[in-house]
Order: structure tokens, then C-alpha cells, then sequence
């Protein structure tokens, strides 16, 4: 693939390409290798260091289950099969650029270039741009007064589980990652501690089956009151919030898996039709700015399914349409990638 250019400063050039894709999650990489298919160029750009979107960022090490095709692959494992996928067609990847601005060239004309400037002052001009900027730009939900402690035994994610080997790890949360990092960790650990606020979880019922069934130690009703320890975290201090009784766990590593906030960013301020968190698009993956699509949990309309399965078939839809966009001779469905 072409190299990366992870916040690589500007180089005051203008780059020219057919397609600008916004968002290297699992849609924009599928976007880019379709657009490839079709014969268009390509440039994805993302805020985020390394392609992947929520994929890479939140769960790399968690298998998933509900990808055609794949009865179980890792988060990891699904993001290098797509990069290498698009990479047949050799796009070029603008990492650590947040696209902060997409206008017309000639505001005038309809169907002028699109032009997109990142925060670092990378300009790109396209015929047409699909956004698969997901969920926006996102952060973890942090755990109250734990401030001091990231890096120093305190984790958001799991990018790798093996460095938790042997190590005595706390879990906060109530939700699938909070679950699922319990249970990857079960055999791996020095022992694993869940604790949830609330007596209900809000994690898949089959991970739930297999959590009241591991060795994990379960407490509901139970929060962090002090996080203790010297360099390192070495013990924190939980309640019972009915009783406030408290109990010490000596532990090396809390994992706070609290849920995370999202925001569009500066996609809010385009001119395009949202409603806040989300954009509209017609059944051509069309946004209200001709020759900008948008594909995946970007997107919503009635009855839309943020999957991963969902952001793959909305990347085919969104760059075939932005094809025929391009050149209205262009047909819509060009043929299968089987076809000799
Ligand atoms: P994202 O993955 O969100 O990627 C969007 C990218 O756009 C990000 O990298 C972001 O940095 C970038 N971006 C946004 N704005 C800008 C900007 N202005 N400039 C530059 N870059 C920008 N789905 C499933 O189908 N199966 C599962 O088992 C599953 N498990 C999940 C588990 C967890 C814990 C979570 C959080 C989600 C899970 N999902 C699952 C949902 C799935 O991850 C999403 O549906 C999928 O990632 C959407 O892909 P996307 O490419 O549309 O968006």
C-alpha cells in the first residue's frame, strides 16, 4: 500500500484524485478498495494514527462473530484483511488528518471539484468524496478521579491482551467490553475482578451465560472509591453503593470500560443535511451535497443497523454511485470482481 503519512505536515500541494474518502474504519477501507475495483483513485484520510476506526481503537482483540464469510476473526485480524484488500489498488492514506473542511471549488458550479483540508493544512480535491467518518471523532467515557493513574496501570482498551499476562486486573463496566475483557482475560490473569454499578449488565446474553459460569469475580452494586499505590496502582479501594461498605482489591491494572462519547466534529458545520450525531442519505448513499456520499454508522435512516456488515454493503452502494457521479456514461453495477 501506499505509505501511510501519519501527520505528516503539510506539503502545500494540492492533491488531485478521483475519490476522498473520510474515515479508515471498516467502511472507508472497504470504500477504498471498491473505488479501486471501479477504477477510481483514491485518498483516506483519518484523525486516528493507524486505519481501523472503532475497530482498532476499541476492540482489536475481541473476536467478532456476525461477519459473513468469517464465523470468528478478530477485530485485528478483519481491519489487516481490509487494509490488504484495498491495498491492491494502492490508495493513499492521509493518517492523523482530521478532515476539518469539505467545500466545492466553485461554489458556484454544482458539479465542481470537492475540496477537503485537514487540521494540518493537507489539501485534497475530488470529483467526489464518500464519508465514513462513523461515529466521529470518539473518546472514552473516564473513569471519576482516576485521572493520575492512566498509563500507570489504569487502561480504557485492551489493545493487547498478552500484556496483562499474570497480572491481578480490575474491570469496571457493565457493557460488552466490560464483559468480553473479563472473559479474554479469565485464563490469562492472576485473577479478574468485574464490578458494575447496577445489578444489570448490558452485554450480549451469551457472554452473560458465560461469565456466570467463569471464574471471574462478579460484584454488582459495586464502584470505585479510591484508586491507591505508589509508582503503579497496587490496590483500589470499591463500595457497595446500597450499604457503602467498602472492600480493598490489591490489583495491578483497572480496566475502566465505561462506554465512550462521540462527536461529529467539524463534520457538523458542513454543508450538509444532518441531524447532530448523524447523516442523511437517500438509498444511493447520496448526502444532500451533490457528489458527497456517506456509508456506514455515519449514516442513518429509518430502520439503519450500525453494523460492521451493514457499513461494508452501504462503502459498495456509496462508491458505485459516486462512479456513475464521475461519469454519467459510467454504469451503475460495472460487473462482479469474479468476472474474468
Ligand atoms: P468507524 O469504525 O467509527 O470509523 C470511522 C473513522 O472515521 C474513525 O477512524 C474516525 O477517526 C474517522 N473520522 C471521523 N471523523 C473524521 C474526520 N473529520 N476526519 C478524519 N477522520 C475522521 N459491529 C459488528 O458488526 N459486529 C460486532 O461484533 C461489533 N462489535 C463491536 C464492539 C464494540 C465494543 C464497539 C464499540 C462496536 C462494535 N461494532 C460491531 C460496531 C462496529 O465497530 C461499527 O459498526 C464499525 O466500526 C463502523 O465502521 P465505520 O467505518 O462506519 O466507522
Amino acid at each position: 500500500m501506499t505509505e501511510p503519512e501519519n501527520g505528516a505536515p503539510s506539503t502545500g500541494a494540492v492533491r488531485s484524485t478521483d475519490l476522498a474518502i473520510i474515515g479508515a474504519g471498516p467502511t472507508g477501507l472497504y470504500a477504498a478498495y471498491y473505488a479501486g475495483f471501479r477504477g477510481l483513485s483514491t485518498v483516506i484520510i483519518d484523525s486516528l494514527e493507524e486505519p481501523g476506526g472503532q475497530v482498532t481503537a476499541l476492540y482489536p482483540e475481541k473476536p467478532i462473530y456476525d461477519v459473513a464469510g468469517f464465523p470468528s476473526v478478530l477485530g485485528k485480524d478483519l481491519v489487516a484483511g481490509c487494509v490488504e484488500q484495498a491495498a491492491a489498488f494502492d490508495p493513499t492514506y492521509l493518517l492523523g488528518h482530521r478532515a476539518e473542511q469539505l467545500v466545492r471549488t466553485d461554489p458556484g458550479d454544482g458539479r465542481s471539484p470537492l475540496r477537503v483540508t485537514t487540521h494540518r493544512g493537507e489539501v485534497v480535491e475530488a470529483g467526489a468524496v464518500v464519508i465514513a467518518g462513523g461515529i466521529g471523532t470518539f473518546a472514552p467515557r473516564p473513569l471519576p478521579g482516576s485521572d493520575l493513574w492512566e498509563g500507570r496501570g489504569l487502561l480504557y482498551f485492551v489493545r493487547d491482551l498478552g500484556a496483562l499476562e499474570g497480572h491481578r486486573v480490575l474491570i469496571v463496566g457493565g457493557g460488552d467490553s466490560a464483559v468480553d475483557w473479563a472473559l479474554a482475560l479469565e485464563d490469562l490473569a492472576a485473577g479478574v475482578t468485574l464490578i458494575h454499578r447496577r445489578e444489570g449488565f448490558r452485554a450480549h446474553e451469551g457472554s452473560m451465560t458465560r461469565l456466570h459460569s467463569s471464574s471471574v469475580d462478579v460484584r454488582v452494586h459495586h464502584e470505585v472509591r479510591a484508586i491507591e499505590g505508589a509508582d503503579r496502582i497496587e490496590r483500589v479501594v470499591i463500595f457497595d453503593n446500597r450499604t457503602d461498605e467498602e472492600a480493598v482489591l490489591e490489583v495491578d491494572t483497572v480496566v475502566a470500560a465505561l462506554g465512550f462519547t462521540a462527536d461529529l466534529g467539524p463534520l457538523r458545520s458542513w454543508d450538509i443535511e444532518h441531524d447532530g450525531r448523524r447523516i442523511r442519505t437517500d438509498s444511493r448513499c447520496a448526502t444532500s451535497m451533490p457528489g458527497v456520499y456517506a456509508a456506514g454508522d455515519v449514516v442513518d435512516y429509518p430502520g439503519k443497523v450500525p453494523l460492521i456488515a451493514t457499513g461494508f454493503g452501504e462503502a459498495a452502494t456509496a462508491v458505485n454511485n459516486a462512479a456513475v457521479w464521475l461519469d454519467p456514461d459510467a454504469r451503475l453495477m460495472a460487473g462482479h470482481s469474479s468476472d474474468d
